[in-house]
């Protein structure tokens, strides 16, 4: 095993670390922790000296599995692990501080790290005589942590201005063969002496799949995972990679590729270099990712959607490219063929031709031609409703489809055929739902569609609740104050159709509006074992909130019709609650979301200036009235820290749910 001095730390660690996030795990997701113990063992036998985790990895036990494993190895093997803690309350961090010793089983903790800090949170939470770093500098005093590091996740741009502090011994960061963005920057690093230590080398082993172009690099190469680690630890500002393995064999492996003096010839290098240049070479032939054609009035996200088709036609990563698009929220077939992105492009791509394509590569599930069903407008006997028809094929497209649904309401007609001339447009068909008094708060319709690529079935799902006129969450509260929190299905005040992937805790939801602003309160109740807890209670949330404006004529259409605003907000009993804008025009100081907890009900109280993001939208759509109809997803999950939900709700049609649900507007009206 090769060593190398972590920057200014001054200490000598191996090129591979152990990185304790992907576990050898059962189907609940826990670690199996005799295996687990025997891997990070024979990692260290091969020479692996460091070995990083986090709270809330493998469902919170690789704290506790890694303790077990330093058994007998702690005075030759250098321990990281990170503090997720943002917010004010010093007592709350350092609660998380004596977690982590605890679980780890360990008098200090060698690296401690700002979890995936950025720039934002620099300057919020962790600079300044009260901030994070002030605690960190007590800790490393009393001897609880012996070099203050972070992990990092934003711009060059911004590691360059962290690195500026000079605060930080050592840099945890993100950087391989397809996501090089921080590689700028990594010299300035070394050049400061800080310690650069890769997460993701394999991209998450995403970079481990079946690619003929990457093995291309390196043909005597064993995988392509090797290539990848290879690249990495050739980089000469990269002090070590940290790589989550799962089975012996990764172990065996990458420890092999670390003990090579050299990880890449100077030939190789020239290779990948060259390899890499050819390919992205063909990307910029393709889209250079400038964004000029953007915003695309129907939410298209043309430049993320080209990114998707790259990484599988250019790099040969299907799955890559399959999963880049299963996230994005403006998909190709929300594409309108309008045509008004192609003149704004540099490459003079013909981008609807491709939009087309990328919808047949991705977007298969939805058959030749795409059907969605939308409520439009509220009438006296229920709704209006737009079913559609979006044409994905080359050839002029016919469908028909056969409608059913449950008691409680009508539907006219049940069954229409629907025939698109034009390759990639569209067609609608107007339907009446007539609903008998009172409003029932849930509606499933299934739709039998059958097109040139056969029969299949899909189902929508749609709420219908109030959404009242009110001064402020007060008042939401107030009305809420009289209903038992737990029942869910209280036809006269639930707001939203839940859709449980988790079955463990639930939520009561109110939404209103005042002339300026949204408000959403909410209560949830968690009902998960202990042992899916840290130890001194706290549950982790996230908030994902998508709010988009909408032509009323879109009325409950999937995705997202205009500008869209992103908010993802971090929960939990403490009362913590950050709102982090993603994206959109609206500036986070503007929302205000707050969080709290009593007698087990976490309360969550949203307000959202809906109205300034309408104008704001509006000032640039001028076609669109100021807020006419705002959409929405939202996701309430209860997550690990890798970001993956163990257990949540979702309302809308937020792609990251495995849910069937199609609806997901909320319409302001009254
Ligand atoms: S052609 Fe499609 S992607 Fe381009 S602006 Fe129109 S709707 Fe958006
Ligand atoms: S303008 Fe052209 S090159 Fe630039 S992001 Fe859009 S499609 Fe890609």
């Amino acid at each position: 095993m090769v060593h190398k001095r972590l920057g200014r730390t001054g200490i000598e660690v191996s090129r591979l670390g152990f990185g304790a996030m992907r576990l050898p795990s059962g189907s609940d997701g826990n670690p199996n922790r005799e295996e687990s113990v025997r891997m990070i063992h024979r990692a260290f036998e091969l020479g692996v000296n460091y070995i990083d985790t986090a709270v809330g990895y493998c469902n919170f036990q690789s704290q506790p599995v890694v303790g077990e494993a330093l058994k007998g190895w702690r005075d030759r093997v250098y321990v990281s692990t990170k503090n997720h803690y943002r917010g004010k309350s010093e007592r709350a961090w350092w609660n998380h501080l004596e977690d982590s010793l605890e679980r780890l089983d360990v008098e200090y903790i060698d690296i401690y790290n700002i979890h995936g800090i950025n720039w934002d949170t620099w300057e919020k939470y962790a600079k300044g005589p009260h901030g994070i770093l002030s605690w960190m500098k007590k800790a490393r005093d009393q001897g609880l942590i012996r070099h203050i590091c972070c992990s990092f996740h934003d711009t060059a741009e911004a590691l360059r201005k962290i690195a500026a502090t000079e605060e930080f011994s050592a840099v945890t960061l993100q950087y391989n063969l397809l996501d090089r963005t921080l590689e700028p920057a990594l010299e300035e690093l070394a050049n400061r002496d800080i310690g650069v230590i890769v997460m993701g080398p394999v991209g998450g082993g995403r970079l481990a799949g079946v690619s003929e172009q990457i093995r291309e690099m390196l043909p005597e190469a064993r995988s392509n995972a090797e290539v990848a680690l290879r690249f990495v630890l050739s980089n000469p500002n990269v002090t070590m990679a940290i790589s989550g393995m799962s089975t012996m064999e990764q172990v065996e492996e990458n420890c092999a590729v670390a003990s090579r003096r050299e990880p890449l010839t100077k030939e190789e290098r020239q290779r990948v270099d060259l390899v890499l240049q050819r390919m992205k070479g063909l990307s910029d032939l393709y889209c250079t990712g400038c964004n000029y054609c953007m915003p695309c009035e129907s939410g298209v996200e043309i430049p993320q959607i080209f990114l998707a088709v790259n990484q599988d036609r250019v790099y040969g990563l299907k799955q890559v490219g399959q999963a880049h698009y299963n996230h994005l929220a403006g998909k190709a077939i929300h594409c309108i063929a309008c045509g008004k992105c192609e003149p704004k492009c540099p490459q003079n791509i013909p981008i609807r031709v491709q939009i087309r394509e990328a919808a047949q590569r991705f977007d298969s599930a939805y058959g030749t031609m795409a059907f969605d069903l939308s409520v439009v407008r509220q009438t006296r006997q229920g709704f209006e409703m737009r079913a559609g028809f979006h044409n994905l094929s080359d050839q002029p497209g016919t469908a028909t489809v056969s409608l059913s649904g449950g008691d409680g309401f009508c539907l006219f007609p049940t069954q229409f055929k629907l025939t698109v001339d034009k390759p990639f447009h569209r067609c609608t068909e107007t339907l009446v739902l007539e609903i008998a008094r009172p409003h029932p708060s849930r509606l499933q319709v299934s739709a039998d569609i059958e097109d040139a690529k056969g029969r299949r079935t899909e189902t929508f799902r749609f709420a219908f609740g109030n959404c009242y006129r009110a001064k402020s969450i007060d008042d939401l509260m107030a009305r809420s104050a009289a209903l038992d929190p737990l029942r869910v299905a209280d036809k006269e005040q639930v707001l939203f159709c839940a859709n449980e992937w988790g079955t463990r805790f639930s939520v009561n939801a109110w939404a209103g509006h005042s002339a300026d602003e949204f408000l959403l309160y909410a209560q949830v109740r968690d009902s998960s074992p202990e042992l899916d807890k840290t130890p001194n209670g706290n549950v982790l949330w996230y908030m994902d909130m998508v709010f988009d404006l909408r032509a009323r004529e879109y009325g409950l259409a999937p995705g997202f019709q205009r500008d869209v605003f992103m908010l993802r907000t971090m929960l939990d009993n403490t009362g913590r609650a950050e709102a982090q804008r993603v994206r959109g025009s609206v500036d986070t100081a503007q929302v205000h979301v707050t969080s709290s907890e009593h007698d087990g009900i976490v309360e969550i109280r949203v307000q959202l200036p809906w109205k300034a993001f309408g104008e704001k939208v509006a000032s640039r759509v001028p076609t669109l009235k100021s807020g006419e109809c705002i959409g929405f997803d939202i996701v309430l999950a209860r997550t690990n820290e890798n970001g993956f939900p163990a257990l949540g709700i979702g309302w809308g049609a937020n792609p990251r749910i495995d849910s069937d649900a199609r609806s997901g507007t909320l319409l302001l009206t009254g």
